[in-house]
């Protein structure tokens, strides 16, 4: 089969590689139907090490089951399902809260553990748990929203969630990416009364408004940080959602909240340390976040999704083939594309 192998920084290659096939009896195998390019993807398309194995990308999917191990219970060939970016068993005492991303059995798609679902198939561990399957044809319009399921939707949800987005709530997204346009979703789905996005790409900023976003800040550090205590009585937001995880942006992030407030990260930290720890200390933030187990949030989102409500799949902005992937990593790294679907 034909499958994404990053082998440096730059260096992405559409490669044949053995097929994907069922390895454990709790395995599915899914022909993948739609996948995409994850913001996070970029930051080895800029880093990475020159590998000679090389590293099978993608984490996000939708697709159809072509086969089950001996074990699985809950899905049968033919079922339309969407893949959660990490695999969890479901039944482990951290899936039973909801963390389904600590899960004891569980582990990353696009890793050494299990190979990426920018592919023709994935091999699915914990299917039972990590797969949920969709009640809609794998050609139905709403696929670019339900592919959002995978990730940046569930990841923009916990984002709102870690920053304690509330009815009546004012809030700041940090970041115009993917994650951060579904935190604007995610924000005024929860009841936010503002909502303030701080980016400066004018075709996201517009998205964002058309999401709910009420104000945008285009400046950056500490103007950026005065603009939203104008707009907000000199007090700062009860909730950000932090969707980058630079140095800067976590640092505006905590200085944006006002006394009392929470700062949601999903932004994957560059930094081993957070910024502003005794701004943060002394105003009493609340500093969450983390890799969002969007597992858990399926079944709220889903029919927000199906019943029209919600439509995050607008993030999409071109769809390629395999074959033109090396390219769509090269247009979301120069921004000239938000997230690019991937049909293989
Ligand atoms: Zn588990």
């Amino acid at each position: 089969m034909r499958a994404i192998v990053m082998y440096s920084a730059g260096d992405v290659r559409v490669e044949a590689v053995p097929d994907a096939g069922i390895v454990e009896p709790t395995d599915a195998l899914v022909r993948v139907t739609h996948s995409c390019i994850c913001g996070s993807d970029l930051w080895p398309y800029k880093t990475m090490e020159p590998s000679d194995t090389g590293r099978h990308m993608g984490h996000e999917a939708i697709g159809v089951v072509e086969a089950v191990g001996a074990d699985v219970r809950t899905l049968k060939v033919g079922d339309v399902v969407v893949m959660p970016f990490a695999y969890s068993d479901g039944t482990c005492v951290f899936c039973r809260e909801g963390l389904h991303t600590s899960c004891v059995h569980g582990g990353f798609f696009g890793t050494v553990d299990v190979d990426g679902a920018q592919a023709e198939a994935v091999r699915v561990p914990q299917a039972d748990g990590t797969l949920v399957v969709l009640p809609v044809g794998e050609d139905d319009a709403l696929m670019p929203s339900l592919l959002t399921l995978s990730d940046v939707m569930g990841t923009g949800h916990h984002a709102a969630a870690a920053a304690k987005v509330g009815p009546g709530k004012t809030v700041a997204v940090v970041g115009d990416g993917a994650v951060g346009l579904c935190g604007v979703i995610a924000a005024k789905r929860l009841g936010a009364e503002q909502i303030i996005i701080l980016g400066r790409h004018r075709d996201r900023v517009a998205l964002a408004r058309e999401f709910g976003a009420t104000d945008v800040v285009s400046e950056r550090g500490d103007e950026a940080v005065e603009r939203v205590r104008e707009l907000t009585d000199g007090y700062g937001v009860h909730s950000v959602l932090e969707c980058v995880g630079l140095e800067q942006s976590e640092l505006t992030a905590i200085e944006i909240a006002r006394p009392g407030g929470a700062v949601g990260r999903v932004g994957v930290p560059q930094d081993e340390t957070i910024p502003a720890s005794q701004p943060a200390f002394f105003n009493n933030i609340n500093v969450s976040g983390g890799p969002a187990p969007v597992r858990a949030y399926i079944e709220e989102l889903l029919p927000d999704i199906t019943e029209g409500r919600i439509e995050p799949g607008r993030v999409f902005d071109r769809v390629i083939g395999l074959d033109e992937v090396p390219d769509g990593y090269r247009a979301m790294n120069d921004r000239e594309a938000i997230k690019v679907m991937v049909k293989p």
